[in-house]
């Protein structure tokens, strides 16, 4: 009797809480929290897709070494295109075969935004509207393999960390720190730094399948942020990560060093261990002197040459960061759930960061979009370019700028823009054509040779 009185009572305090919270406790209930192999990470992804299907869908931007495929959940209200205006972002996991938790955190995400969309989360609604979302939990699946075919709960620090060939993925891309470095002292571009050279990207040896995979998707898609999930330590990390002199350690700022940290800090203010001023170091003996607030600039924690972060920036219009999730690279699978408590608010709201600073269109008089536009920022050494519609996301911290477009054989257009934190503010530009500009200065001149003539009567 006692009992079912009692079990009345529990049913009756979860009705409550579910009228709380809407779907709050069914929504992380109908999520499993478990190590998905190969196999059950393709069929977690599938099933978010027949539960949402309007709102997914699966793609694969090519293969492992191996032969696995780099798959990707993306989620829009429109999956499969680009709509003019609104912004790309990604999230990539496991590219440390090794680094767990990121790719598990990603598939939980994917479940977790399918759900809050069904259940009529406002937020979770916005932000599927407004943005294209792709999710890679893996892009490693060769070396997570091998370093979960090891038995027993501890696994080794290294095992499966590179990729199949033994290539270690995060060391791997164009090391185009270099040349900017170089362009930064003796003048040369300042973004797209591997322009046109897309068959030398193919060309190259060097390159893993995964590595290339990835720079192909870099450059075919317009992505604005992006954050690149590991594990080991537990910390926001931010570009540059090589260092400029080659020394060790050394604070790297890049020309966006402002909106980096507060990009990274987006993130580490909402996970709880992260942004604990007293968390010990991971191991007694790890250097943890650069953290802040549970973020670093890359360089000033250990230099990394041929990073995918670094590459993101330099290449691309794209904004990446690496997130450090856990001590623990590959934790036992009952801490899984642990991982996604402390980082669920912080992967939903460094999403939401996509839609900050300036964005608009760039067009002719006419009304015709110009793509490969270059929009510029005073006092920031770094141009982004518009994307094929002529449409433009340049991300920017609070404060008062000065934004130009310009693009060959127009008008360079300047307009003072005054940022807050969020949302992003809408400037469109209208470009005069230089011919169009002639023409209408031969006009004016024939009118006044006209109006002279008449005037003078000759
Ligand atoms: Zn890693």
């Amino acid at each position: 009797m006692k009992r079912s009185v009692c079990l009345l009572l529990l049913g009756t305090v979860a009705a409550l809480a579910a009228l709380v919270a809407p779907g709050r406790a069914a929504d992380d209930g109908r999520i499993s929290f478990e190590y998905h192999r190969y196999e059950e990470m393709r069929k977690a992804l599938v099933s978010a897709w027949l539960q949402c299907p309007s709102i997914t869908r699966i793609y694969t931007i090519g293969e492992s070494f191996e032969g696995r495929e780099l798959l990707v959940l993306e989620m829009s209200d429109n999956p499969g295109t680009h709509e003019p205006g609104e912004p790309e972002f990604k999230y990539i996991g496991n590219m440390h075969g090794n680094e767990a938790v990121g790719r598990e955190l990603i598939i939980y995400l994917a479940q977790y935004l399918c759900n809050q969309y069904q259940l009529g989360n406002e937020t979770i609604i916005n932000l599927i509207h407004n943005t294209r979302i792709h999710l890679m939990p893996s892009m490693n699946p060769d070396g997570f393999e091998k370093a979960a075919s090891q038995s027993g709960e501890i696994k080794d620090w290294f095992v499966g960390r590179s990729n199949a060939q033994g290539v270690d993925l995060n060391r791997n891309f164009p090391d185009l720190d270099r040349i900017i470095y170089i362009n930064e002292r003796d003048g040369g571009a300042n973004n797209h730094l591997l322009q046109n050279m897309k068959k030398a990207v193919d060309e190259n040896s060097k390159l893993a399948p995964e590595t290339k995979a990835v720079i192909h998707w870099i450059m075919d898609i317009p992505f604005v942020l992006s954050a690149n999930l590991h594990g080991g330590d537990v910390v926001a990390n931010y570009p540059y990560d090589e260092t400029r002199t080659g020394s060790a350690h050394e604070y790297s700022a890049s020309p966006d060093d402002s909106m980096f940290k507060s990009l990274a800090r987006a993130y580490s203010i909402y996970n709880p261990i992260m942004s604990d001023p007293h968390r010990p170091p991971c191991r007694k003996n790890d250097d943890d002197s650069s953290f802040t607030d549970g973020i670093t600039n890359g360089g000033a924690w250990y230099s990394v040459p041929g990073g995918m972060q670094d590459f993101n920036y330099l290449s691309s219009n794209c904004f990446e960061i690496t997130l450090e999730l856990s001590c623990d690279k590959f934790p036992s699978e009952d801490m899984l759930k642990t991982y996604w408590d402390q980082n669920r608010n912080s992967l939903v709201n460094y999403l939401e960061q996509v839609h900050r600073g300036v964005k608009g269109f760039v067009r002719d008089l006419q009304g015709n979009p110009i793509s490969n536009a270059s929009i510029s920022v005073e006092g920031i050494d770094h141009d982004i370019t518009t994307a094929k519609d002529g449409d433009y996301w340049r991300l920017l911290a609070p404060g008062n700028y000065k934004v130009a477009a310009s693009a060959p054989g127009y008008l360079t257009v300047i307009k003072k823009v005054a940022v807050p934190y969020s949302p992003a503010t809408r400037v469109d530009f209208e470009m005069e054509s230089l011919m169009e500009r002639k023409e209408e200065e031969k006009e004016e001149l024939m009118d006044w040779w006209k109006m002279m003539s008449e005037t003078l009567n000759f």
